[in-house]
């Protein structure tokens, strides 16, 4: 880390994000030539590969370093009766008020003052509405089916774990089952830019298991995935924990994994202890039998579950505000190698000698089947590293005159800033310790 880093006070720091988001191609505003529809973003060239890079992070370590642990993509539409069986429907139809900071809400009949019980924010007008994004499905007027997007992606995992069980050999308690998708909330106030959003994405993880071992794998996943956030961000001690007093009433305990630095709200994951409420109301509503059968021990049981849930896009901007570093001369965007949207660009020295153009072309060809390789040949090489600095990419590689001769280049690094000569023969290999890949 360089010793001149100089960060920028939080505030500050966020309406920088969303513009330098913009100008670079990461997030745009949605619908913005229609002037923009609130809760709404759209991720732009360089967005869609952090998003991916993180995804494919996340999916790498979560189903495949996890033995018993399989992933779903569930379907964004269900039937209604889904929703109520998992009480959004019931829940919010009562008229209620909700705190502008912090978001809590409240049965309006069980406030009895102006201010938020829980941080004294301003509370909204009672009212009468639901979160979840109604829909209708059908093609004759007057006789549609109203459903619902989903307002919470776990809901599919539920529903299709008897499928899961029986078509996957060998799966059996404690076993997870993961998903990385959308999730739709019609939230009263929208807002703080990728913190809260009406449509936005989420990676679940449900873990199965026997009630007796509740406790054992609530803290083990709890632990784990703090784990993997530290692995992720720029400064792992911007991450901490926060103990939820108030339970729902199946829950024995409840933590989030939080953001610390963030000028908005904090919370990035819930480590939810589900108990067997989900599959025991899935259970009731439907009619299906959903216990499980340990034959080894003879014992027929509903399985509990520890929920791990997290947004896509909250970590999307948390990286992107704790990797945001100024420097003296530079921004730059300090993200992890493996998330950074490209990893290497490749630029001839001199865009008008053809000699270097076709050299450092063959490099990028070469180079593009394993890493996202950027291209750049426009402005001085001074411009060109500014420019790749302030969208995290970690190696820049230059074709000079003497490349021609001696058939190296030069591979300057994100971070230090330092420059060496590598031989292209060695430059994947290179890249490939050096990204640690
Ligand atoms: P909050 O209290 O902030 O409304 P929540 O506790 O309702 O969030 P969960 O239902 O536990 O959130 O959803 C799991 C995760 O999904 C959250 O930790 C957050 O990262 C993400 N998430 C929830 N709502 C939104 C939203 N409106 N926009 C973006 N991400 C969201």
């Amino acid at each position: 880390m360089q010793t001149n880093d100089k960060p920028a006070s939080s505030a500050d720091k966020m309406e920088k994000i969303v513009s330098l988001c913009k100008r670079r191609g990461f997030v745009f505003p949605g619908s913005e030539i229609y002037g923009g529809l609130q809760g709404f973003y759209d991720f732009g060239p360089l967005g869609v590969e952090m998003k991916n890079n993180l995804k494919q992070l996340w999916w790498q370590w979560m189903t495949r370093e996890h033995e018993n642990i399989v992933g779903l993509d569930g379907a964004i539409i269900t039937n209604p009766k889904v929703w109520e069986a998992s009480g959004h429907v019931k829940s919010f139809v009562d008229p209620l008020v909700e705190c502008k900071k912090c978001h809590h809400r409240f049965k309006a009949d069980d406030i009895l003052v102006e201010k938020c019980p829980d941080c004294y924010g301003e509370l909204t007008e009672p009212r009468i509405y639901n979160i979840l994004v109604p829909t209708e499905l059908g093609v004759i007027e007057g006789d549609k089916t109203r459903s619902y997007l989903r307002g919470e992606a776990c809901q599919t995992i539920y529903l299709d774990y008897k499928n899961v069980l029986s078509s996957t050999r060998g799966l059996k308690i404690p076993f997870g089952i993961c998903q990385i998708g959308k999730a739709f909330r019609n939230e009263v106030t929208p807002g703080n830019f990728l913190f809260r959003q009406r449509e936005f994405e989420q990676w679940d993880l449900q873990w199965f298991c026997h009630e007796s071992e509740m406790d054992k794998w609530f803290e083990f996943w709890k632990n784990e995935r703090m784990n993997w956030y530290k692995s992720i961000f720029t400064h792992p001690e911007n991450l901490g924990f926060y103990e939820h007093e108030k339970l729902a009433h199946y829950a024995k305990k409840a933590f989030d994994i939080e953001y610390t630095a963030s000028p908005v709200g904090k919370e990035m994951e819930g480590i939810h202890w589900r108990g067997d409420w989900d599959l025991s109301n899935h259970a009731k509503f439907s009619g299906e039998d959903l216990s499980y059968f340990d034959a080894e021990k003879n014992e027929k049981f509903i399985p509990q579950i520890v929920e791990t849930s997290g947004g896509v896009d909250r970590t999307f901007l948390f990286l992107m505000l704790d990797a945001y570093t100024e420097e003296e001369d530079r921004i730059v965007l300090k993200l992890n190698y493996k998330i950074a949207p490209y990893q290497v660009a490749v630029f001839p020295l001199l865009a008008n000698k053809p000699e270097l153009v076709a050299k450092a072309r063959e490099i990028y060809n070469n180079l593009k089947k394993e890493f996202n390789v950027a291209w750049d040949e426009r402005g001085n090489i001074g411009k060109r590293y500014y420019s790749q600095d302030e969208i995290g990419t970690p190696f820049c590689v230059t074709v000079d005159f003497e490349t021609l001769e001696d058939k190296m280049v030069t591979v300057r690094n994100r971070d230090t800033m330092q420059q060496e000569r590598v031989e292209i023969n060695e430059l994947k290999k290179y890249l490939f310790n050096s990204l640690k890949f």
